[in-house]
């Protein structure tokens, strides 16, 4: 099954038991655009390589398009499909005005020079100009791109369009029209969500330990804020492998580690919250069998189908929250929900980015610039409404919360459409 038919699977189900109108689920089954183009870039050496990559809209019916740009040498069409609708669900899921669309270029960045990741990105835009800008389609960053990639946009995009024009992405540098808090967000709107959560349960963060897989821009700032927070973090990975603990890990020691030496794999020395001969320890792992490891909450931070079949009925983890998109195949799903163990969706989890990139492209329109605090009200209020609504929804068709959150988005979605006149 590919990812994509995956995504239909999970919008099929919510619409089976919303009882969706065929004509609507159709509209939703397809994106409106697919671009996929082919990027000559001369390399540092002189030779000549093309690379391949994707702009997929999947939906604009509640507004312009929006999603980010991933550079992955696993990147593929059926790939991008899946991310674009994932992004017109979860744009819903939380009441934004914006629509689903995603971009990918098939290429492993690591291999390049800076200098020839920058003329691969230049000349993506020129490619895809006709298609994105403030109004009609608004990239940001995802796995593998960052602020830096951003700026480099708005000037290749600013250029063409013969004037400056910050508002074609989100999640540029504060200096160049970023937004304060969007460097954290993803990982602080599934963090407000788990708050609610634990309260509502009558759990502290201190109740309760932690492993996050995939120790980068959401998982990695996760595991930050949630130490500081008095979550008992224990374990974290990134693609070379992971480390479990047996006690607290000092996470901003963590990041320093992986900064320093490309992994955290090698970091169990430096972690140690408590110094010194008291039997702390931790072990070197693969990500396997970090998944599978003794823990109250399960962060997936990283790629997608982390959690298939195959693993699923081995997890221990009593909460797992999703701040990587389609981390866990629709078949592994039922085997959690048979096993007790709760799933925060994606399309709500980790909603927070493309929350606060909404909060940017309203300062970016305005020319005015909001603090911090006033960036994590909104983002509180929005995600946790949410939650809400979705909590409602899970009780009312007795279903997960994965199902929850589609049926939620799904209702706004079908008035939107409806109320477009075209059906
Ligand atoms: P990133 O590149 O900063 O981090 C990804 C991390 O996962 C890296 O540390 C990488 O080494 C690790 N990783 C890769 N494969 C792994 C594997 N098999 N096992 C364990 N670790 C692995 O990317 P990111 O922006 O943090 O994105 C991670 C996920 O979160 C993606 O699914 C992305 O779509 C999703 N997401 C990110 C944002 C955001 O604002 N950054 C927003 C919404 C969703």
């Amino acid at each position: 099954m590919s990812l994509f038919e995956s995504t239909l699977k999970q919008i099929r189900r919510a619409s089976d038991l919303m009882n969706l109108d065929q004509e609507v689920l159709d509209v939703l089954s397809v994106p409106q655009r697919k671009i996929e183009v082919n990027i000559p870039v001369r390399m540092d050496d002189g030779t000549l390589k093309i690379f391949q990559g994707f702009r997929v809209q999947h939906n604009n019916y509640m507004g312009p398009y929006k999603g980010g740009i991933r550079f992955h040498q696993q990147v593929d069409l059926q790939e991008v499909l899946a991310l674009s609708a994932w992004m017109t669900i979860k744009c819903s899921v939380v009441g934004i005005p914006l629509g689903g669309s995603k971009g990918g270029i098939i290429v492993d960045p690591k291999t390049l020079s800076e200098a020839e990741l920058e003329r691969m990105t230049r000349k993506y835009v020129e490619l895809i100009y006709d298609f994105i800008g403030p109004d009609k389609d608004v990239p940001a960053p995802d796995v593998n791109t960052n602020a830096k990639i951003m700026s480099w946009i708005v000037d290749e995009y600013s250029k063409i369009n013969g004037s400056d024009a910050p508002g074609v992405v989100t999640g540029k540098p504060l200096d160049k029209g970023g937004s304060k808090g969007r460097d954290t967000a993803t990982a602080q709107g599934g963090i407000y969500i788990l708050h609610e959560y634990l309260k509502e349960n009558g759990l502290n963060p201190s109740d309760t330990s932690v492993i996050v897989q995939g120790f980068g821009n959401a998982g990695g700032i996760a595991a930050m804020i949630m130490k500081k927070d008095g979550f008992n973090v224990i374990g974290a990975s990134d693609s070379k492998g992971g480390i479990v603990c047996n006690h607290n890990i000092d996470t901003d020691a963590l990041m320093n580690c992986k900064i320093e030496n490309g992994t955290v794999q090698n970091c169990g020395l430096y972690v140690s919250d408590i110094h010194g001969g008291d039997g702390s320890k931790c072990e070197a792992l693969s990500n396997e069998d970090l998944l599978e490891s003794e823990c109250d909450i399960l962060v997936l931070a990283a790629m997608e189908n982390q959690i298939t079949k195959e693993n699923a009925g081995r997890i221990k983890a009593k909460l797992i929250i999703e701040l990587a998109n389609g981390p866990i195949h629709p078949d592994a799903d039922d085997i959690l929900a048979q096993n007790g163990i709760i799933v925060m969706p994606d399309i709500l989890a980790n909603a927070g980015g493309v929350t606060v990139s909404y909060f940017e492209m309203l300062q970016n329109a305005d020319g005015e610039y909001w603090s911090n605090e006033k960036v994590q009200e909104e983002l509180k209020t929005i995600m946790t409404t949410a939650w809400s609504e979705v909590k409602i929804n899970a009780d009312k068709y007795n279903c997960t919360l994965r199902e929850a959150a589609f049926i939620t988005a799904i209702a706004r979605l079908d008035h939107k459409i409806r109320q477009s006149g075209e059906f």
